[in-house]
């Protein structure tokens, strides 16, 4: 088994050095076969230079830079293209997280596809980390189904083809075992070790969380309708004009019966309805169309197929 472990970095240059002795030693101990993918996310500071250094001292250190500060989803991603191993590990290049968790994660990706850490004894602020973290955690694992108690770790283990199948934006790093469930995956925790910043900064505010739950909302409405949409506008559609065909019925047999009907809001009620349900269904068939061409010029199956690794399981 061959790991990548991937590990973003934004101005962090005061942790490079002691994390990749940490990470060195955690898989040497376990005479692990291994590469180390640090993603420089656009820094400022020397990380980039020390990583240079770094990485012709060591062949098993893959540097990456990217020209500007594209975030720490796109960071993930770079590593996912770019990493040769069976297996991936992403991890924290703060030292929040323990490169000595990683043999833990990597002894059940053989009977998982996903191994998420679950920082249980969380060393962040409450206020402004924690709290928002719980109430994250808890409408995550309420909308997308997939229960886990801390989707913000970033020390996961995945089997390579779970992650390079899964297109990421946003700040959806953390909705990967979400997205990756709809595949079929199989996704377990383990208790991880987390530590306080020691150095450097945290790149992230409270403004992280609203971020998060819009995430969420794309996240939901993709995995609920992204291959059926008429579906998700059609109801509603339906049910907004048919009221409105109701309510002008109800009118025109008003009208026709010699009442006049040009000064009732109903009437302006029954046009807004009847428009407004044409709209919706017009936009789920629009919705229909753009999932038709999504598959067919990308050559998209609408299933994914199990691995069939024969000669391991003979
Ligand atoms: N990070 C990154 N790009 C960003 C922000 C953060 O690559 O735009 C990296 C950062 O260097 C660290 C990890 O993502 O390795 C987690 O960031 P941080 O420790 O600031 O988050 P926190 O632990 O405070 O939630
Ligand atoms: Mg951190």
């Amino acid at each position: 088994m061959f790991v990548s472990i991937v590990v973003p970095l934004y101005n962090e240059e005061e942790n490079i050095e002691p994390l990749y002795d940490s990470i060195k030693s955690a898989m040497d101990e376990e005479g692990k076969d291994y590469e180390i993918l640090f993603i420089d996310d656009g820094s400022t500071d020397r990380t980039l230079a020390i990583l240079k250094t770094l990485a012709l001292k060591d062949r098993r250190v893959r540097p990456l830079s990217f020209r500007r500060n594209f975030g720490q989803t796109a960071a993930f991603v770079a590593g996912f293209n770019y990493s040769k191993g069976d297996v991936i590990v992403t991890m924290d290049g703060d030292l929040q997280n323990d490169p000595k968790d990683i043999p833990k994660l990597l002894s059940l990706i053989g009977k998982y596809d996903i191994v998420s850490g679950w920082r249980r004894n969380r060393k962040d602020p409450f206020i402004n980390r924690r709290l928002p973290s719980i109430i994250a955690n808890y409408l995550i694992s309420r909308v997308t189904g997939v229960k886990l108690h801390d989707y913000g770790c970033s020390l996961k283990a995945y089997k390579t083809n779970v992650v390079k199948n899964i297109n990421l934006y946003g700040e959806m790093h953390r909705f990967i075992p979400a997205v990756a469930s709809w595949y079929g995956v199989s996704i377990t925790e383990v208790e991880t070790v987390h530590h306080e910043r020691q150095r450097g900064i945290s790149k992230y505010g409270i403004s992280r969380t609203l971020r998060v739950i819009l995430d969420l909302i794309t996240v939901k409405f993709l995995q609920s309708f992204s291959t059926k949409p008429l579906q998700a506008f059609g109801p509603l559609g339906f049910l907004f004009g048919a009221s409105g065909l109701g309510i002008s019925a109800y009118l025109a047999v008003l009208k026709l019966s010699g009442q006049s009907i040009g000064g009732r809001p109903l009437l302006l009620l029954g046009v807004l309805l009847i428009i407004v349900g044409i709209q919706l269904i017009v936009m789920g068939l629009l919705g229909e169309m753009l999932v038709r061409v999504y598959h067919e010029s990308q050559k998209k199956p609408i299933y994914v197929l199990r691995d069939l690794d024969l000669e391991k399981d003979s």
